[in-house]
């Protein structure tokens, strides 16, 4: 058996020796490979995982490119893999605005340091047609409160039909 001094980077730092690495013939690399990715123990690691499984032990010249070809032609992985690529975002679609406060967005900001007296919370209501921004203070960030003020600033403009937010529960409470 050849034996090449091959270590990674942790084995070079450690000096425990175990940078020795049986050198593999060409003939049995797809075998290592298969034990380093394939087999039903190895779980079909990525290509960066499968490779440092091989470099703890084995060295052949070509290893990296090898592994990359073995891994995206590994039939498993195809079949039940899911995809790591990114998906590119949808088109952008206009919101249609025809009158002011037609459609309302609101905001919370904080928990911020408290005021003298108490306020923590700042929110922030939008008219998204006019851009019109009114800030409220609040105490506690509750639901009754932040209803509270929407319907302070409904009743002066007018009701939204749709009012957007990150923050889900209020819908449930707005009537
Ligand atoms: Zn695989």
């Amino acid at each position: 058996m050849l034996v090449f001094f091959n270590p990674t980077y942790e084995e070079e730092l450690d000096d425990s020796g175990n940078g020795f690495k049986a050198v593999i013939p060409r003939a049995l690399v797809k075998r290592e490979l298969f034990t380093c990715h394939g087999h039903p123990l190895s779980g079909h690691a990525g290509r960066s995982k499968t490779l440092d499984r091989a470099k703890l032990l084995y060295y052949w010249p070509g290893m990296d490119r090898d592994t990359r070809i073995y891994v995206k032609a590994c039939r498993h992985c195809q079949q039940y893999k899911p995809s790591q690529q990114k998906k590119c975002a949808g088109p952008y679609t206009p919101h249609n605005m025809t009158t002011p406060w037609e459609v309302m967005c609101l905001d919370l900001m904080g928990p911020k340091p408290a005021s003298r007296s108490q306020f923590k919370w700042i929110l922030v209501i939008i008219d998204q047609c006019t851009k019109f921004i009114e800030l409220f203070a609040l105490t506690k960030a509750t639901s009754t409160r932040i209803v509270d003020k929407i319907n302070e600033v409904a009743c002066r403009f007018r009701h939204p039909d749709k009012i957007i937010s990150d923050n889900g529960p209020i819908h449930k409470y707005y009537i």
